[in-house]
């Protein structure tokens, strides 16, 4: 089964964002006729689109586009891929990276699978706990691993930017099922990805 990467806009849903945000740009109290912010709707809408283009996407038929029977039972670790999400409560962006693991069971994918996989989610408006959940499971329900573990670091730009302004706050999340839920084997996740944290 394949999938489809977005990069066309739906006519309907573009320009219905872009009277919104044209409305929204005047009710900060800009002129959205102005030069400058003329194709600024346009623009918002079209990137709004991109940076939510997961929820067209299904991350099960990714995986399964690239699903290898293959006998090893080796820990299989991607670490550092990038994430740009928007965290669903004042949709300001939050960045970070992710560091996946599983434990094959007779079945693995590509290795930029998994990082699809991370990108599919995060291109949604997110909290990061839940991101982290839906890679772990995407992941389980496919392959059937003997365990998966998830471990997401991010700044959220809406501590950043406004009210307490933590700047150099980094939150961590964590999602494990299986193996990794006994301590030796999370713990040598742990380790693996350790040089990465913050
Ligand atoms: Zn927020």
């Amino acid at each position: 089964m394949g999938y489809k990467k977005t990069e066309h806009y739906d006519e309907k849903v573009t320009a219905g964002l872009m009277k919104s945000y044209k409305e929204i740009i005047d009710l900060l109290g800009e002129d959205s006729e102005r030069e400058g912010l003329q194709k600024t709707p346009e623009r918002v809408a079209k990137a709004m689109q991109y940076l939510t283009q997961g929820y067209q996407i299904d991350a099960k038929a990714i995986i399964n586009s690239a699903k290898f029977h293959e006998e090893v039972s080796e820990m299989i670790v991607v670490k550092d891929i990038e994430i740009y999400s928007m965290c669903e409560h004042h949709m300001l962006p939050f960045i970070g990276k992710a560091h996946v693991a599983y434990i094959p069971n007779g079945w693995i994918t590509g290795l930029s699978k998994v990082a699809r996989v991370v990108d599919v989610f995060a291109r949604r408006l997110q909290v990061q706990e839940r991101l982290t959940i839906q890679i772990r499971d995407a992941i389980k329900e496919t392959l059937n691993p003997l365990g998966v573990a998830v471990v997401i670091e991010a700044k959220h730009l809406c501590m950043m930017m406004r009210g307490v302004q933590k700047q150099n706050s980094v939150t961590t999340t964590s999602a494990f099922d299986g193996e990794f839920l006994k301590n030796p084997t999370r713990s040598e996740f742990l380790k693996l990805i350790s040089a990465s944290l913050d």
